[in-house]
This record gives structure tokens, sequence and C-alpha cells, in this order.
């Protein structure tokens, strides 16, 4: 019985996937963090129905389906044959390894559908820093709150645990960014940071804290030396985006300690 629970969970993943794209794609426009160069608008969550953002060609429902679509049209719209950005089936691939690791690590139980929900907000978090140099409030402040929630009863850490951590992820961050800006005569680091590091903090309790944020300037490091490497700008001008490595330090740090 246990392959049918990893089944269920890595197709669960990939449509949890499909729908961060449409998160990550129009929830910087919806919030008013972007706007598009020819003032359309992205519409919202639910409406309308998936389109090319090239030839605004609506997509069939054979063309929805996560990963397969990517891969049976080899990247390309159908319709207009614009390149579909890596980010598609990449993200898509992330909401199942996140629903895989979510079962292996909890079992099939609340704690694995918690579990998922804290990393798919991660990976949409990530790709939207990414993409647009925001962390939106309107995903991290819930991201907070629904931290707490879910450890009333100590569920993954200790309710005290996950206060202290939550206030401690923001406070600490916030010390770090006037330090950085003290430092350096400009500012770093985001007060979105900051928030990010504060439900990492409620879900993963204080302990994850300096895991979270080691990791994370680790990952960003990486890709630094990475960009160095390849002839890119790696000055102060052309900033790196620290909200991708944040998350990915969060959800190692989680893991461990809620699995710990
Ligand atoms: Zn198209």
């Amino acid at each position: 019985m246990e392959w049918f629970f990893y089944v269920t969970a890595a197709l669960a993943g990939l449509l949890a996937g499909s729908f961060l794209n449409v998160v990550i794609y129009r929830g910087p426009s919806m919030w008013g963090l972007i706007e598009e160069s020819d003032g359309a608008d992205r519409g919202t969550l639910l409406a309308p129905r998936s389109y090319c953002p090239q030839c605004r060609t609506r997509l069939s429902p054979l063309h929805l389906i996560p990963l397969a679509s990517y891969l049976a049209l080899r990247g390309r719209c159908a319709a207009c044959g614009a390149a579909i950005p890596p980010r598609y089936p990449l993200v898509e691939l992330a909401g199942a390894l996140a629903a895989l690791g979510a079962l292996a690590l909890f079992g099939a139980s609340p704690e694995a559908l918690l579990a998922a929900i804290f990393l798919w907000s991660l990976i949409a978090l990530a790709a939207i820093d990414f993409e647009t140099g925001f962390l939106p409030d309107a995903l991290t402040l819930p991201l907070l709150l629904f931290g707490l929630l879910a450890n009333v009863g100590d569920r993954f850490v200790p309710l005290e645990a996950a206060a202290v951590g939550a206030a401690a992820g923001y406070a600490a961050f916030g010390l770090i960014a006037l330090a950085y800006a003290a430092l350096r005569g400009r500012e770093g680091l985001g007060a979105g940071d900051a928030k990010l590091l504060a439900a990492i903090g409620a879900w993963g309790g204080w302990p994850a804290l300096a895991p979270a944020v080691f990791v994370g300037a680790l990952a960003t490091l990486a890709v630094v030396g990475v960009r160095a490497v390849m002839g890119k700008r790696v000055d102060a001008a052309a900033p790196i985006a620290f909200g991708p490595g944040l998350c990915l330090g969060g959800a190692a740090a989680f893991l461990g300690s809620a699995a710990g």
C-alpha cells in the first residue's frame, strides 16, 4: 500500500506546483508589486484560465497537465512557439519533491500535509523573489501565522519555541539589515527577508533560525561564485536576492528540527 501514498503525493505535488506557478506569475501583479509594461492585468489566482503570456492563447486542458505537457511541447507554446520558461517544469518538479519529502519524513499524516504546505510556500516565495526581488507580505505574514497555528499542541516544535522563533527571527534579521546598511552605506537586505525568517522561526522554532541563515548564506555565496566564474557582474550594483537562499535554508532547517 505504501507505493499508493507515494504516487498520490507525487501527483498532488505536481498539481500544487502547477498552482504555485499561477501564484508566482499572477501574485506580484495582483498585489501591486510589479506593473506590466503594457498595463495589462494578469488576472487573479482563479481567473482567467491559464494562457500563454506571449500570444494570450488559452491553454487547452491537455496543456495544463504538469511536467508532461512541457515535455510533450518541448518547452514551447503550442500556438505561437514562444519558449515556456523552465521555471514552470522546475516548480512543478519541486512541488512533487516537497510532497514526497514530507511523506517520507512524516508518513501519511496531517503533519506531512502541513509540512508540504510550508515547503510549497517557500517554493513560491523563492521563485517570486528571484523573478521580482520581492517577498510579498501577502505570503510571508499568513505563513508566519499558519506556522504558529500548526505548532499549537507542540506539533513540530513546542509552541513557545515557535513564538520565540518568530519574534527572534524578525528582530535578528532587522538587526543584521541595520548593521549591513551601516557598514555598506546602502540597503542590502529587505524587510521581506525579516518576515520570511520570522515565518521560518514560527514553523521550525528558534533553533532553526541559525541553520536557516547559515545554509541560506552559503547557497547565496555559491550563486555569487558561479556568477563570478561565468563572468557576470557581482558587485553591489547587481544585487543578488537573499530570499531564495533563505527559503532553501528554512526548508532544510525546518525538516532537520521538526523531524529530529
Ligand atoms: Zn503562445
